[in-house]
């Protein structure tokens, strides 16, 4: 592959975001390198029944890319999906990707102050810059249950859903109460002959308002305006509830009454209400939209339980009860290893640091976006940027805006490659982490993969996504070490 001045590291959301803006911009010296054969991202790889956006659509959804045609507030997957083929197509990006193109390393040059790229295939080219789009919800994480590997019949994650199985009439076990597990339980219900759900810890869910959007209604938002405005009122209404996440934990007492008179409403049994009555804050896992999973676990077909499971053996679960349940399929609805995919990575810095020895003390960036010691690298949604009131795609954007204006920087000062100033990310992340001590993730007397085994919160942005924006809307020099161009070579990144 000859040196491309850009690379991008994934085709979801955000690196499709970072092509568009650097081709807006007049750049096309970039490749997008993805590791499947096609783009999309987490609305590829997560193709579960049920599998839809738990952000409203208009919102979920790039704010220069308006899309009134939106089918349901909440869109189903596939659309989502089609939205972002669709961009790709408008925006021309095609003669950009290299797929089936893993990235297994990328090693820092001191002296000629470019990133050599390595693919799993055995490629390897330099490059001036990396903007990794890679996510944090990619690899699956299955749980260390004694036995797991023993079981002799099909099993699988939500992340990988096996399609040439056919659920119908099947005794399925689902483990995992998670965000992608009470999509696809209520469908699984109404195939299963018998649908076994593993609970370990109830989530707090609310109703999920969602509805298909009437033609007339799609009409009047292809209105000059009118897209936007829905957008907007989404956004501060959304915006609303970091009030309770970021300010004061009491907040969420309003929260907690929606979810609980939603409970009360959908699950009349009380013995059965008892065991999904979470028993942490709200607001310290992931709050939950659905309202189908509750009227799902009240089938006659389907029963919760909420012993521990001791040992998986070949054709049962065995939980702490002592009860066998004996099973065609198990389903693992158990969530990803998030720090580990930030700390897989092959990542080799300035005078030869690893990656895993800066993150050492703990998974940590400036703003989200740079890791000192690792020029001119660039991570969308980042460490301490995930959010758990709203949607990603806006970090996305103040994000990709904040790359933009780096590269801007470069080319003005002719400078080769930035480094963020180690005492400038300590001290953001020290009052970062002083912030979120004492929030609901945190304080909220539950664990959650937003948590590292230290228990610091490094997933989640901790404040208003306005104030990320406004933080990340011009890029101070003064935050960076510009490391100017060897003799031999010379020019920015962006030329
Ligand atoms: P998750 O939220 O991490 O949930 C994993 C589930 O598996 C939890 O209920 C967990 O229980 C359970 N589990 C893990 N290990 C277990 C074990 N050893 N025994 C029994 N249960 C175990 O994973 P997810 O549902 O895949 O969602 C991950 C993230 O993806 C979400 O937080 C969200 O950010 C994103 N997501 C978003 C959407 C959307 O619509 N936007 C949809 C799906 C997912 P504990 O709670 O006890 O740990």
């Amino acid at each position: 592959m000859p040196s491309p001045g850009i690379t991008i590291i994934g085709s979801g959301f955000a690196g499709l975001c970072m092509a568009i803006k650097l081709k807006e911009a007049g750049y096309h010296d970039f490749v997008i390198l993805e590791k499947a054969p096609d783009i999309g991202g987490t609305w590829r790889e997560n193709t579960y029944p049920g599998c839809a956006c738990d952000v409203p659509s208009p919102l979920y959804s790039f704010s220069f890319e308006l899309n009134p045609g939106w089918s349901r507030l909440f869109s189903p997957r596939q659309e989502i999906w089609d939205y972002l083929r669709a961009c790709v197509a408008k925006y021309g990006l095609a003669p950009h990707f290299r797929f089936g193109k893993e990235v297994s390393g990328l090693e820092w040059d001191d002296e000629r102050a470019t990133w050599q790229v390595s693919t799993a295939d055995g490629e390897s080219f330099p490059t001036n810059a990396v903007v990794s789009g890679i996510g944090a919800l990619h690899i699956p994480s299955f749980p260390e249950i004694p036995g797991r590997e023993r079981f002799t019949r099909p099993a699988f994650h939500s992340a990988r859903w096996d399609h040439s199985r056919d659920l119908t009439g099947k005794r399925v076990a689902v483990i995992g109460t998670g965000a992608s597990a009470i999509q696809f339980v209520p469908v699984v219900a109404e195939q299963a002959a018998r649908l076994h759900v593993f609970q370990r810890t109830p989530p707090w869910i609310q109703p999920k308002p969602d509805f298909a959007v009437p033609d007339g209604m799609k009409r009047a938002l292809g209105m000059p305006g009118a897209a936007r405005a829905v957008r907007d009122s989404i956004y501060w209404f959304l915006e609303t509830r970091a009030l309770g996440f970021t300010v004061d934990p009491r907040l969420m007492e309003v929260q907690r009454r929606v979810a609980e008179r939603h409970l009360a409403r959908q699950v009349p049994d009380p013995e059965l209400r008892a065991k999904l009555t979470p028993g942490y804050t709200i607001g310290c896992k992931r709050i939950l939209l659905s309202s189908d999973y509750y009227p799902a676990l009240t089938r006659e077909n389907v029963e919760l339980v909420t012993d521990r499971i001791t040992e998986i053996r070949d054709r049962s679960i065995v939980d702490a009860a002592g009860r066998e349940h004996e099973v065609d399929v198990i389903i693992y609805g158990t969530g990803f290893k998030v720090v580990d995919a930030l700390n897989d990575q092959r990542i080799t810095g300035r005078n030869g640091l690893k990656i895993q020895d800066a993150w050492r003390t703990g998974v940590e960036a400036y703003l989200g976006v740079g890791t000192s010691g690792f020029p001119n690298l660039f991570f969308l949604l980042g460490p301490n940027t995930g959010l758990g009131h709203t949607s990603v795609v806006f970090m996305i954007e103040a994000q990709v805006r904040y790359v933009m204006d780096c590269l801007r920087l470069l080319s003005r000062t002719k400078a080769r490659a930035m480094d963020v100033r180690p005492e400038v990310q300590r001290a953001y992340n020290e009052r970062l982490q002083r912030r979120l001590d004492r929030l609901v993730w945190t304080e909220g007397g539950c664990t959650s993969w937003y948590l590292d085994e230290d228990g610091a919160n490094r997933a989640i942005w901790p404040g208003f996504t306005f104030e990320y924006w406004a933080r990340t809307r011009k890029v101070k020099p003064e935050a960076y070490e510009l490391i100017s161009p060897s003799p031999r070579r010379s020019g920015s990144v962006l030329g």
